[in-house]
């Protein structure tokens, strides 16, 4: 057996950047620009097409694109998004940029994906109660399995509020035949291409959507909140230097560079999403027979599982035994995530432990076992021996 102190860490997650992909980003730095060139558009169409959303708008995380789309569905002070406690803290936190106040609702036992039916208690019981109803609902595909989006889009039908859904996890995937993006049950759809994520462009993000509007004030806002259009212009325009700002917008552009990477890397998506449900039905059939809850399917999803999430059976000081094992073994596993209602900024804001009891086991009991492009068969079988000795 090698040495621990020799072998290299197996991470949880990693970029794969091909020979196309260097050279692509190697081009744009030869041409005469760097930033908001030809790459960008081309980006965004890429993604539109791939999803079959009518715009897409790129942007320099999927952070950025997070709080656009929020502030582009009108949310502001006094309003409520409600989100899944089990993601990363941005889903929320974007929320706040807006100045407005965050809820979350509790999740699936088996998917860690907000639960539909948790989501109709709460707006049941908010609207007997006379309390105030969500504005938005952020759906977040978690692992890269969709939500139960055709009965939330239902209730938000029904309790008229808007869905956005965090597809950090989840590009390349597909719900009931169509590709995530699509919008069909939903205002806007987030991509997140941090290097971790099933495709990259160093950091990134993009929002879609089917709605001319929503995409024009999207594109206001990730740039200064400042137009070229005649017919948005307060005033008669002088001449061709013209521009006007009419809202308060940020810098959040994606550059040149990036969005050449990501054009690049969108050519090769089936294939990292195919390689990735191959190598999480090999763990499947590895781990059968183990103490251990594998991920859950659903049937008409496609997952593009960014994550291959394992959950123990016998709580928390298990998990905690397993996951330093792996450590000590050089496995780069990870908890996909702390609940964000227990996180101390949120709990000063009023949330305790307790508050949402099935995403608290579901972050008790999980663990991420290294998924990524060009995780080869012996390192699957080293993650699985390790845990087959430990159990
Ligand atoms: C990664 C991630 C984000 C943030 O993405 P960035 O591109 O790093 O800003 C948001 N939500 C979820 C669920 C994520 O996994």
């Amino acid at each position: 057996m090698t040495p621990i102190e020799t072998m290299t860490l197996i991470p949880y997650g990693k970029q794969s950047i091909s020979k196309e992909d260097r050279e692509a980003v190697l081009a744009v730095l030869e041409s005469d620009f760097l930033t908001q060139g030809p790459r960008v558009p081309e980006f965004e169409q890429a993604v539109a097409d791939y999803c079959s959303a009518k715009h897409a708008v790129a942007v320099n995380s999927a952070t950025s694109a997070l709080h656009i789309a929020y502030l582009a569905l009108g949310l502001g002070p006094g309003d409520a998004l409600w989100t899944s406690p089990i993601t990363f803290v941005a889903t929320s936190n974007a929320a706040l940029y807006c100045g407005a106040s965050v809820d979350f609702v509790d999740v699936e036992p088996d998917t860690g994906n907000l639960s539909a039916e948790a989501l109709e208690e709460k707006l049941k019981a908010c609207e007997e109660k006379g309390k105030p109803l969500p504005n938005i609902v952020t759906a977040v595909h978690l692992a890269g399995l969709s939500c139960d989006m055709e009965r939330i889009h239902a209730l938000s039908q029904k309790y008229g509020f808007s869905v956005v859904e965090d597809a950090s996890h989840a590009i390349g995937g597909t719900y009931r035949g169509e590709p995530v993006g699509s919008c069909r049950f939903s205002s806007i759809t987030v991509f997140s291409f941090h290097p971790v994520k099933v495709m990259t462009t160093g950091e990134g993000g993009m929002a879609v959507t089917n709605d001319s509007s929503l995409a024009r004030k999207m594109e206001r806002l990730r740039s200064h909140g400042v137009t070229k259009d005649p017919a948005l212009m307060y005033e008669e325009s002088p001449g061709d230097w013209y521009y006007e700002q009419i809202e308060l917008g940020f810098n959040y552009r994606i550059t040149e560079l990036q969005a050449a990477l990501g054009l690049s890397q969108i050519g090769r998506l089936d294939q990292f999403v195919e390689k990735r449900n191959e190598l999480a039905t090999r763990y499947d059939s590895l781990l059968a027979g183990q103490p251990l809850d594998l991920p859950a399917r659903r049937d008409g999803v496609y997952s593009a599982f960014h994550l291959y999430q394992i959950r123990m059976r016998q709580g928390k000081q298990a998990r905690l035994a397993l996951f330093n094992k792996m450590r000590e073994n050089k496995i780069g596993v990870q908890v996909h995530y702390i609940p964000v209602h227990t996180q101390p900024y949120y709990k000063q804001m009023g949330f305790s432990r307790g508050m949402f009891p099935v995403a608290e086991n579901y972050s008790n009991s999980t663990i991420s076992l290294p998924l990524f492009f060009e995780l080869e068969m012996k390192d699957q079988k080293r993650v699985v021996q390790i845990i087959e000795d430990h159990l």
